[in-house]
């Protein structure tokens, strides 16, 4: 309860001289495929008076990105007792093409507009060389998969499903056979917009996937019906502009639109599609930019 006097006696005096007074920023730093996470609260006394932040987006790279509500209103915040309790949030990802070093980001409101600065470090990411004709590596995703694909990793629903007092769950048991962002070299020249969009599992063929985290599964690709690259694939959203990717199945034991819980099995390791074996792809996607799955599986995310 002090908290929350202190926190709006600062709301008070701050709150009319700059949007930023109730934004926060966090980490200050980031490795290329982290997520930075900017979030606020709206002046808790003119209740209903939500525009404030609602009608705001951030600019960074040349997107845009919105607020989700985390809380809808103050009587839903008093209610929910989370003294830190933040009612707006947005995950701005990052991934392996992001430029290192300091960036901005800039919040853009009806009433003015704020710049925060973000440091990028490198993500130092392996460098794999094939030595392969470029033209036997370029397989050609069929437009049937692409627009599919495109449409679910856009997916952004309000509400935030998983349960963010927890890390997510591994999806498959076998060693990691290719972590997050690597990038190619092709007869020694690096693919400039390439790089490796989620980790592998080495699982072997029938080996159980599980899902990581709840959510809801919008996409169930089937090899048969044009998914020539990804093979048998789900797609899972977990809210807030959060979905997850299974590549490459053998089986699936969900539906589309079928809601799932944490350890839920939802499929089978397979080699479906472009595979040079059975393994599980698992990606991770933010506001429709791929990111590292990595941290998710080992603490809480917010
Ligand atoms: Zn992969």
């Amino acid at each position: 309860m002090k908290n929350n006097i202190l926190l709006l006696l600062i709301l008070l005096l701050t709150h009319s001289y700059a949007v930023h007074s109730a934004i926060w920023i966090r980490p200050n730093s980031v490795k290329q495929g982290e997520v930075v996470i900017l979030s606020g609260l709206y002046y808790p006394f003119e209740k209903g008076n939500v525009s404030f932040l609602n009608e705001c987006k951030i600019q960074f790279e040349n997107n845009e990105y919105k607020f989700s509500k985390e809380i809808l209103n103050w009587e839903e915040y008093i209610k929910s007792q989370k003294q830190n309790g933040f009612h707006f949030i947005t995950r701005i990802p990052t991934t392996p093409l992001s430029q290192i070093g300091q960036k901005k980001m800039t919040l853009l409101c009806p009433n003015g507009s704020e710049t925060f600065s973000i440091n990028i470090l490198a993500g130092n990411f392996t460098i794999q060389s094939i030595k392969l004709s470029k033209k036997k590596n370029s397989l050609q995703r069929t437009e049937i998969e692409d627009k599919a694909v495109k449409k679910a990793i856009n997916t952004f629903s309000p509400n935030k499903l998983w349960d963010d007092s927890k890390s997510w769950l591994i999806p498959n048991n076998a060693r990691q056979s290719a972590s997050y962002g690597l990038r190619r070299k092709y007869n020694g020249v690096l693919a400039k917009d390439y790089f490796h969009k989620g980790i592998d599992y080495a699982g072997w063929t029938g080996s159980p996937v599980k899902s990581p985290a709840k959510g809801k599964v919008i996409l169930l690709g089937k090899e048969k019906e044009g998914f020539a690259v990804h093979g048998n694939c789900l797609f899972i959203d977990h809210g807030q502009g959060v979905v997850s990717a299974y590549l490459h199945l053998s089986e699936f034991y969900v539906e589309e639109n079928q809601e799932v819980t944490a350890g839920q099995l939802i499929g089978k390791v397979g080699n479906s599609g472009i595979a040079t074996g059975p393994h599980l792809h698992f990606g991770l996607y933010v506001n429709g930019q791929s990111v590292n799955p990595s941290r998710w599986l080992s603490e809480s995310t917010p």
